[in-house]
């Protein structure tokens, strides 16, 4: 199998001005290790006005953690008020750009053709999109969680090239699991990812599934974090709630497994 060094990810959502930004990467940098970072890749997604804050702060204490941002529009300029352009991203260094999370999904209308089209700008910028896909509740229930997240997979892949999507990052996040202080099991979370990687292979080639890093994100804390990340399929976290607090988000990092 491909080796998939983990990727755990704080996605701090609006939440924490630039000032306590620069407060936990500070506090979160003293606490992890040489052989934390050898673990896994570390990256987190401030607040847009938090990102020139912490590019300067990883850049000058020549930093280990890696910058990402939570959001982007797919166009590299234009009269779109409010809106952050990849271009901009890129320029200040940022290297994983989330897209689709669910909440952007549900409260901001994005479709899995905005996804498509955000995931495409970002690669062209030469970052990594961290793409959400999860099922709801009821969903869930009704059994529909596997065609759900397949079809996620292959609108918001569609048109990658294979090598494009094998370098890139997928998020299994179930929606009643986001801040809701339930998690899928580590087993459901497995099978799930599972699944997704069949949808990846579907789309772009055994190849580029089996080196699509697919992280596990729904309520990931300090307790439950090494049994989800245990998983063969599992290859990192995309953590909310606990990453805003070094306290929680340190052991979450370190939870990942050791290899040798
Ligand atoms: C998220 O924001 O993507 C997330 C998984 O949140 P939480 O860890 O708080 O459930």
């Amino acid at each position: 199998m491909a080796e998939r060094k983990p990727l755990i990810s704080g996605n701090w959502k609006m939440h924490h001005t630039h000032l306590e930004a620069i407060r936990v990467v500070q506090k979160l940098s003293y606490a992890l290790k040489d052989t934390d970072y050898e673990a896994a890749d570390v990256s987190v997604h401030p607040a847009f006005t938090a990102l020139r804050a912490i590019q300067t702060l990883i850049d000058a204490d020549r930093l280990s953690i890696i910058l990402g941002a939570q959001h982007c529009h797919w166009e590299p300029k234009g009269a779109f008020t409010g809106e952050v352009s990849p271009t901009m991203l890129a320029a200040l260094q940022v290297t994983y750009v989330i897209a689709g999370h669910s909440e952007r999904r549900e409260l901001f209308g994005e479709t899995d053709e905005v996804v498509n089209l955000k995931v495409k700008a970002i690669l062209a910028n030469g970052m990594t999109p961290i793409m959400c896909v999860g099922e709801t509740l009821d969903e869930r229930e009704a059994g529909d969680t596997d065609a759900k997240v397949s079809g996620q997979v292959k609108a918001g892949l569609e048109g990658l090239t294979a090598e494009q999507v094998g370098g890139m990052v997928v998020a299994y996040e179930p929606i009643w699991a986001i801040g809701t202080g339930r998690n899928a099991t580590p087993d459901d979370a497995q099978a799930t990812i599972a699944s997704i990687r069949g949808a990846v292979a579907n789309v772009a080639g055994a190849d580029a599934a089996a080196t699509v890093r697919i992280q596990y994100g729904g309520s990931v804390k300090p307790a439950n974090a090494a049994e989800i990340l245990a998983q063969p399929d599992i290859d990192g976290a995309l953590v909310g709630g606990a990453s805003l607090d070094p306290d929680e988000f340190a052991p979450i990092v370190q939870a990942a497994p050791r290899r040798g």
